[in-house]
């Protein structure tokens, strides 16, 4: 589903490379998590998959479903279904949650030869998917994020992702600032919408989420490469020994 080939970006406009070179590939039906210190590049990886114009990719390619989407524009990503779950959530004031999500699902279904709904439709597949996130019919009339609690914003992304239904998504930090109750409903929901046809990737610098979301892989992200893949087990051995093991093995500067 998605190709990753030594991708190397930057700062658009600028000559320090953050990503020097990451190689991922991921299959449909998998769950991945990207671990690693702060400031290894795991949210430029995410940014730069999902086509952020802030970075520019100086090397290397991003293959979605065999095709090169390096050089798309973040929606036109999206449109093909790819989805990111920013790690801090922009506030929309004066847009509703429906009218986003309604704008957002319609024009994917445009894209992909998939029939609209229609406003009483939309309303009705809305409430259904509002049960993965445990969220309130009120959640869907206020403005997208605006006053928000920061558990609220993680599960309306994870919300946005039960009603967009993307083949790919890389979900960042979904886990920081949650209660354990709030964990426990945003880790329900990300579980109910992982199935055999999608892809999650989790981007977590803890790995308290992996108790509720058990990851297929797991990848320790350093010093803007992957340096460490394997299965679960080593989200919990990092646990255990924290980063220092690694970073002294991996400590290359560029
Ligand atoms: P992580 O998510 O792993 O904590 P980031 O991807 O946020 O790491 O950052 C990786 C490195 O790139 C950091 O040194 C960060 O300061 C730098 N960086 C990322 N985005 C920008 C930006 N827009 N401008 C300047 N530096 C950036
Ligand atoms: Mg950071
Ligand atoms: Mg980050």
């Amino acid at each position: 589903m998605l190709e990753i080939k030594n991708l190397h970006a930057s700062v658009e406009g600028e000559d320090e490379q953050i990503l020097k070179g990451v190689n991922l590939t991921i299959n449909k039906g998998e769950i991945h998590a990207i671990m690693g210190p702060n400031g290894s590049g795991k949210s430029t990886l995410a940014k730069v998959v999902s086509g952020h114009p802030e970075y520019e990719v100086t090397e290397g390619e991003i293959l979605f479903e065999g095709e090169d989407v390096t050089e798309l524009d973040a929606d036109e990503r999206a449109h093909l279904g790819m989805f990111l779950a920013f790690q801090y959530p922009i506030e929309v004031p004066g847009i509703t949650n429906r009218t986003l999500l309604r704008e957002s699902y319609n024009t994917i279904a445009r894209e992909n030869d998939r029939e609209e709904l229609d406003p009483l439709e939309f309303d009705d597949y809305l409430k259904e998917r509002l049960e993965v996130i445990d969220m309130k019919d009120e959640f869907l009339e206020r403005s997208i994020n605006t006053g928000f609690s920061g558990g609220e914003k993680k599960k309306n992304e994870v919300f946005q992702m039960a009603v967009l239904n993307p083949k790919l998504a890389f979900m960042d930090e979904t886990d920081s600032g949650l209660d354990i109750d709030a964990l426990k409903i945003v880790s329900d929901g990300i579980n109910k919408i992982a199935g055999p046809e999608n892809a999650i990737v989790l981007i977590t610098h803890y790995q308290r989420l992996l108790n509720y979301i058990t990851p297929d892989y797991v990848h320790v992200m350093m010093n803007g490469k992957i340096v460490k893949s394997a299965g679960k087990e080593l989200a919990l051995e990092l646990e255990d020994q924290g980063y220092e093991q690694l970073e002294k093995e991996f400590s290359v500067n560029g």
